[in-house]
């Protein structure tokens, strides 16, 4: 008899279906969008429980933790884990993010941006990165103003130690996802301004939807969903 799946299995798989579900009705190839499952303040035996069902992008938000699941994870054997650093670097700490990671999503700031790749730089490594956008313009929210972003991606894009991928966007929190749409649907359009203004520029990469709001974003482009209490539950 087969075991029976754990009810984070359970869980992914159902992302793991709407996701498709919609990547079809918006008549996108499912395979161009990558699930980040995101464990943070989840212990290591949730991303051990994902990782048996097939999992293999996995998001945290402070480097600390997620140096701490890194090893964690090796100690493990969970050798095939892509790590994205979905949450915002302290200027101060961005040596620390110079590592074996897969993405880093949320590069805010230019002095962020200079520190890493003077740190990269000097490590011998390239970072792949996504600039953070505050398309919402609420106070709370980290990232570039659009205008800002128009700004200043010229100079950033010439960094020798990072290597921009596109960008990143956090949604307001609201009760009905579909309030989402127009946060979404500018961030696309501000990264199809660039790259047209700027064919040589590579940034294929919209990384915006969460448990709420996943769907629109893929509606409107998203490329990479962070996903975490719709697969590990609500965090504490
Ligand atoms: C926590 C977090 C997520 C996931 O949030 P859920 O609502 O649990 O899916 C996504 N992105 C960032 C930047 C986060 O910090």
């Amino acid at each position: 008899m087969a075991k029976p799946m754990s009810e984070i299995a359970e869980k992914l798989a159902a992302v793991q279906a709407r996701i498709e579900v919609v990547a079809r009705r918006a008549g996108r190839d499912p395979h161009t969008i990558t699930l980040v499952a995101v464990s943070k303040t989840k212990p290591i035996t949730a991303v051990e429980a994902a990782y048996a069902a097939g999992q293999r992008d996995f998001g945290e938000n402070r480097i600390e933790e997620l140096c701490e699941k890194v090893d964690q994870a090796r100690v493990l054997g969970l050798d095939e884990i892509r790590w994205h650093l979905i949450g915002p670097i302290q200027s101060r700490k961005t040596g620390m993010a110079v590592g074996p990671f897969a993405l880093l999503h949320a590069v805010d700031r230019v002095k962020i941006a200079e520190r890493l790749s003077r740190d990269a730089s000097a490590a011998g490594c390239v970072l792949s990165v996504l600039l953070e956008v505050n398309i919402s313009g609420e106070a709370t929210k980290h990232g570039f103003s659009p205008a800002e972003m128009a700004n200043c991606a010229g100079q950033l894009v010439t960094l020798p130690g990072i290597q921009i991928q596109g960008l990143m966007t956090m949604a307001p929190l609201v009760e009905d996802a579909e309030m989402t749409r127009p946060v979404f649907r500018s961030l696309r359009t501000l990264r199809d301004e660039l790259v047209t203004t700027h064919p040589t520029w590579n940034w294929p990469h919209l990384s915006m939807g969460m448990t709420n709001d996943f769907e629109v974003a893929i509606e409107e482009g998203a490329t990479l969903v962070r996903i975490g209490s719709a697969i590990f539950g609500e965090r504490g």
